[in-house]
């Protein structure tokens, strides 16, 4: 039973899918002006585990995470630098994937992108109208009226009178039409040099919030499992989803709310508008993607993550600790004996499984990765101690998957031998032979030039009293 800390009731729920064994879920995506800064990665990250940790369980998820590729952000940057707005969110969309792949998030079932939606936001917006839940204005503004809204607040624990009062400063001005302040855009009129489309009320494009309940009706129903994002979007962002979604369908709109907490840095959330933000690719270039994946697993999801280069190095030693038991378990399965498992070594596979039940039990409580992680090193230390070349290949290989599916429930790769081509692989231990025989005759200069043309390859070599290992730089 996996069980899910919802937001809207402040307690640990026990998931039932609205679909036997398939979970709809919606996570918010970036909005496409720069490269995304590693803050933005984390959910990225986060729910692409909690997808795949679903789908260990068996349950087929459809996964729906959209660009807003739309935004006065994308505008200005286009303006600066004299081209169409598309031609700066394609360029970005284009660069976050690339991100997204590096760091080992899959791609989502469905990709949406809000330019691409706007006859579903015209619908959506004339039937809030129709209904009586949002009004237009004269420059042709369409407005969601929130009072209209009886449970308003209901995700962000907010009370529209305190609402009201911390809006007090920002009282209606000349120059929104609005009928109350708490109100919210759900279509504006276009401003000169602006992208724009045709609607019913005016020339103009949507406000940011309407995007994602029409994405999210279109692609999974009006009801969904899931819908996730970074905590800064419970309020006004998720709430107003809500708003809309619930008004428009008469239908309940999520099930379970899910909300990371912040990357920091300097104990300040980490955002590009403070100035204060790594980006996906710098970590990319002094790291391997792969360490930057295991530091956002090593906190709860749900903690708030202070970001420093001394964590950064000590989950790259976390991360190398499974890299190189995974070579170990390559090399000595290598010359292993093709026999059926031993007594003792199927006594020995049992006490092993008690690391995936615990990592079963720690994923089950709303996904805890960082508990997940240290079974995953238990399992580590286990692997080291026990498989040797004495074993039989069944036992080394049983171990191999257990760490394989383990680590691959997380998106971490522990196999870096598998990416590499079998022509690499080849000409590797073609060289490494090679350098044996040179070390035999004592030429040790060619011996360290081969050592020096494997590197430059992006290979390491290790001299080990079993032999010579390598390993993917
Ligand atoms: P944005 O492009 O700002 O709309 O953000 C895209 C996603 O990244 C949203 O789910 C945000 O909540 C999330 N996000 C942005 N900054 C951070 C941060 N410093 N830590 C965690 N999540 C963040
Ligand atoms: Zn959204």
């Amino acid at each position: 039973m996996i069980k899910i800390f919802n937001t809207e009731t402040l307690s640990l729920e026990t998931f039932k899918p609205i679909e036997e064994g398939k979970v709809r879920m919606y996570v918010c995506g970036p909005t496409v002006y720069n490269l995304i800064h590693i803050g933005n990665a984390r959910p990225m990250i986060v729910f692409d585990t909690v997808r795949r940790y679903f789908e260990y369980r068996g349950y087929q998820v459809n996964y729906v995470s959209n660009f807003t590729d739309v935004d006065d952000k994308i505008i200005k940057k286009a303006q600066e630098e004299g081209v169409d707005a598309s031609v700066i969110s394609e360029r970005y969309i284009k660069e976050c994937k690339k991100d997204m792949a590096d760091l080992n998030v899959r791609p989502a079932t469905t990709h949406p992108q809000a330019t691409k939606e706007i006859p579903g936001m015209i619908e959506m917006i004339q039937s809030l109208i129709d209904k009586g839940y949002a009004y237009v204005v004269d420059d042709g503004t369409v407005y969601f009226s929130v009072r209209k809204d009886r449970q308003y607040g209901k995700l962000s624990h907010k009370n529209l009178d305190d609402l009201q009062f911390n809006m007090r400063g920002i009282a209606v001005s000349g120059e929104d039409q609005k009928q109350d302040p708490l109100d919210f855009v759900l279509w504006k009129p276009k401003k000169e040099g602006e992208p724009f489309w045709e609607s019913p009320w005016c020339e103009g494009r949507p406000g940011w919030h309407i995007e994602c309940s029409v994405m999210s009706k279109r692609y999974l129903g009006d009801t969904i499992d899931i819908h996730a994002g970074g905590e800064d979007l419970i309020f006004p962002h998720h709430e107003n989803e809500i708003a809309q979604s619930e008004s428009a369908n008469g239908e309940p709109f999520v099930h379970y709310w899910m909300h990371n907490a912040f990357l920091n840095i300097d104990n300040h959330k980490m955002s590009k508008s403070l100035g204060n933000f790594k980006t996906v690719r710098e970590i990319d270039a002094a790291y391997d993607p792969q360490v930057l994946r295991l530091l956002m697993l090593s906190a709860h999801y749900r903690s708030p993550l202070n970001f420093s280069a001394a964590l950064m190095d000590s989950a790259k030693a976390s991360y190398e600790r499974i890299t190189s038991c995974m070579n170990n378990l390559n090399f000595v399965l290598q010359g292993a004996k093709d026999e059926p498992l031993s007594d003792k070594e199927q006594e020995s596979l049992q006490a092993a499984d008690a690391f995936r039940v615990s990592f079963e039990k720690h994923m089950d409580d709303d996904f805890n990765t960082a508990d997940a992680l240290s079974d995953i090193f238990d399992l580590v230390r286990f692997v080291n101690t026990n498989a040797d070349a004495a074993h039989s290949k069944a036992y080394l290989e049983a171990l191999k998957k257990e760490l394989s599916t383990l680590t691959d429930v997380l998106g971490l790769i522990a196999d870096r031998s598998a990416s590499v081509q079998d022509e690499d692989a080849a000409w590797i231990e073609a060289k490494i032979k090679e350098r044996a025989a040179c070390k035999k005759a004592k030429d040790y200069a060619r011996a360290d030039a081969i050592r020096k043309e494997c590197q430059e390859r992006g290979f390491t070599l290790m001299d080990t009293k079993e032999g010579t290992k390598w390993e993917k730089n």
